[in-house]
């Protein structure tokens, strides 16, 4: 990780008077830690979100959305580790090598941590991945992101779990916020929140890794032997939310505590603000007239997609 001087010392082995060897340097947290020490501290950092945004309880029963990546199995992995119910949820986008990979890494660590694994695939529910977006204009991250937002809700009510957890870190919150403000986006900014609440047919999202960064999850994840998907999707390439990364981890570099200050502060100081005031323009959440899922127009976006595909195949 970050810059760790030859020789320090593991922080909370040097209070209890342990000789532990750091690993990890966290400047923004001011922290050297150990291996275990680093592992409790993540641990307890998840908790502590959980708690400060009273996500859910240990009488719920959650579902975890599972890509593959370091940030959905550490947060998979945590979650069993502190004790609560979490299966989970893989979605196959049929993205090639890319979702073969992260399906089969999926199954690997659910079998590992003993817990169900919902699977679906979206060439039995609408088209692969690729075949959507030659039939929308849409950008391909956005189509994605409505058809993941889509099945992770529906399924999980008919699955009957009343909690969606997924792996957004510190940096995809960062990243989407920066956007966000950078078009005074308040519709969005409104619901750039750790949890949503269940209504309309929504049910509860979560986010418990909202204060984790890539770094910390990935740390995390090799630390454990937890084996992921390395690369990133392949229609990702050239997305905005990859450009502000970048640019924010520059700032980030000099200035250590810039990204979780921006999203903590926003939290804190911004976000009831926008809330209040936009309240009043809350959009009505309506049925869809042809699935019957939540939406915000009277067609939803993913039986629009559905439309757009069909018409695609009948012209060719
Ligand atoms: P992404 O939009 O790829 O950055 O992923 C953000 C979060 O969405 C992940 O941490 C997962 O919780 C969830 N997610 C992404 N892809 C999938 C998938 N194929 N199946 C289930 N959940 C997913
Ligand atoms: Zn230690
Ligand atoms: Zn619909």
């Amino acid at each position: 990780m970050e810059k760790l001087k030859k020789g320090s010392r593991c922080t909370i082995c040097k209070a209890k008077g342990e000789k532990g060897k750091a690993v990890v340097f966290l400047p923004h947290h001011r922290l050297a830690l150990c291996k275990n020490h680093y592992i409790q501290w993540f641990e307890k950092r998840i908790e502590k979100t959980i708690k400060e945004f009273r996500m859910f309880s240990k009488r719920d029963r959650i579902l975890v959305a599972v890509s593959g990546g370091k940030d959905s199995l550490a947060l998979w992995n945590v979650l069993i580790k502190n004790g609560y119910e979490a299966d989970g949820f893989y979605i196959d986008l049929g993205i090639d090598q890319y979702s073969k990979d992260s399906k089969e890494l999926s199954v690997q660590f659910s079998k590992k941590i003993g817990r169900s694994l919902h699977i679906i695939s979206l060439k039995d529910e609408i088209a692969p991945i690729p075949v959507i977006n030659k039939s929308t204009k849409k950008p391909a991250c956005s189509a994605c992101g409505a058809v993941k937002r889509y099945y992770m809700n529906s399924y999980a009510k008919k699955l009957g779990y009343r909690i969606i957890a997924t792996g957004h870190n510190l940096d995809d919150e960062v990243a989407l916020l920066f956007g966000n403000t950078l078009h005074w986006d308040v519709k969005y900014l409104r619901k750039q929140y750790p949890v949503l609440k269940e209504e309309g047919g929504f049910i509860r999202k979560v986010k418990p890794l909202c204060k984790i960064t890539e770094k910390e999850s990935a740390m995390y994840a090799f630390f454990n032997g937890i084996e992921y998907i390395e690369y990133e999707c392949p229609f990702s390439e050239g997305a905005s939310s990859i450009e502000y990364k970048e640019i924010l981890s520059k700032i980030e570099e000099k200035h250590p505590g810039t990204k979780l200050q921006f999203y903590t502060n926003f939290l804190k100081n911004m976000h009831p603000i926008i809330k209040e005031y936009y309240e009043k323009e809350e959009t009505q959440i309506k049925e869809c007239r042809i699935c019957g899922e939540p939406s915000f127009n009277e067609i939803c976006a993913v039986c629009r997609l559905k439309n757009s595909v069909e018409r695609e195949t009948v012209q060719n």
